[in-house]
């Protein structure tokens, strides 16, 4: 793993590129064959989730000569990335992590996760963190397991899913350190009453169509950005971590600031490929760094 930083020639700016060097076995989905003998029952039940068949080979042995079989290739060929990156997403995934379609396109994998967790958590002092858009849980659990004196404000619009994060976070042991809570991002900011030290968003980009636009904008969100981050900024703190897509427009992130105010944009890779981008806002960017 290999940390470097590069200074905007823009004040106030600081990019940090991040990368993870390790290899990963699992990425050619190209090559990937699976046969249902070969896989628990367990196993089975989560690809039905993702609306693959328990029996799919991706291989070139596929017959494509059958038109039936040749839709069905198309949406395997798209899910099984999916599938293989299960560990990747939750290390303890075979403990009977739950996650619904939808979130294996957004949950964060666990290593970007944990990389957030220790920008949010800083030292071993007693911090609040509020994650407003928990999903499945994914970074949560990485928030409270990365220090015991870490307590999570957690929450999501969708109870399925905030119910699946509580079991998630269960299976990591952090889930008596987790208050959750069902609700739409801009109500339940405004009845939290206790002090929070650092809230992290990761609103929805909108599924994988987020790709298709050069420079992905804040207003692109729903709801959007500019007002996810303005009323977390009032209502909350000013220390805000931000997930955003790779191609966010880094005007959209300027434009946030204030005079006197820092930004920092961490470009978040795994295999050398760019996957994420995450803004710290407040304390949680490093301005030390802009003055050495
Ligand atoms: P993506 O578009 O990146 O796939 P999702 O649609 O999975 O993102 O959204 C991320 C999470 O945000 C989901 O768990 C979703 O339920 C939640 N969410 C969406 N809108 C709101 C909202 N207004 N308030 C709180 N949570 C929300």
């Amino acid at each position: 793993m290999k940390l470097a930083y590069c200074l905007s020639p823009r004040c106030g700016k600081l990019y940090s590129y991040w990368f993870f060097l390790f290899m990963d076995k699992e990425s050619n989905c190209e090559s990937i064959e699976i046969i249902a003998d070969e896989i628990s029952e367990q196993e089975k039940a989560v690809m039905k989730t993702m609306g693959l068949p328990s029996h799919f080979s991706s291989s070139k042995k596929y017959d494509k000569s059958k038109k039936k079989q040749q839709q069905h290739g198309k949406v395997k060929k798209s899910l099984c990335k999916y599938w293989h990156q299960r560990y990747r997403l939750f290390s303890r995934f075979d403990q009977g992590i739950k996650l619904d379609k939808e979130s294996w396109y957004s949950v964060t994998p666990e290593m970007i996760a944990l990389h957030i967790a220790s920008r949010c958590v800083k030292d071993d002092n007693y911090r609040v963190i509020m994650d407003p858009f928990c999903g499945v849980g994914g970074n949560i659990i990485q928030f409270a397991s990365f220090s015991k004196n870490v307590f999570i404000i957690a929450s999501d619009i969708d109870p399925k899913k905030v119910s699946m994060a509580k079991h998630n976070a269960s299976i990591y042991d952090v889930s008596h350190r987790i208050a959750f809570m069902v609700g739409d991002f801009f109500n339940i900011i405004k009845t939290i009453k206790i002090h929070v030290d650092c809230i992290f968003l990761s609103p929805p980009w909108g599924g994988p169509d987020y790709l298709k636009q050069d420079n992905y904008s804040l207003s692109s969100m729903t709801p959007d950005g500019f007002n996810i981050y303005n009323a977390a900024k009032k209502y909350i703190t000013p220390n805000i971590a931000f997930l955003l897509p790779r191609n966010i427009d880094r005007d959209d992130l300027n434009s946030l600031l204030q005079p006197g105010e820092f930004i920092e944009i961490e470009q978040n890779l795994i295999n050398d490929k760019p996957k994420t981008v995450t803004a710290y806002f407040g304390d949680l960017a490093k301005q030390d760094l802009l003055q050495s």
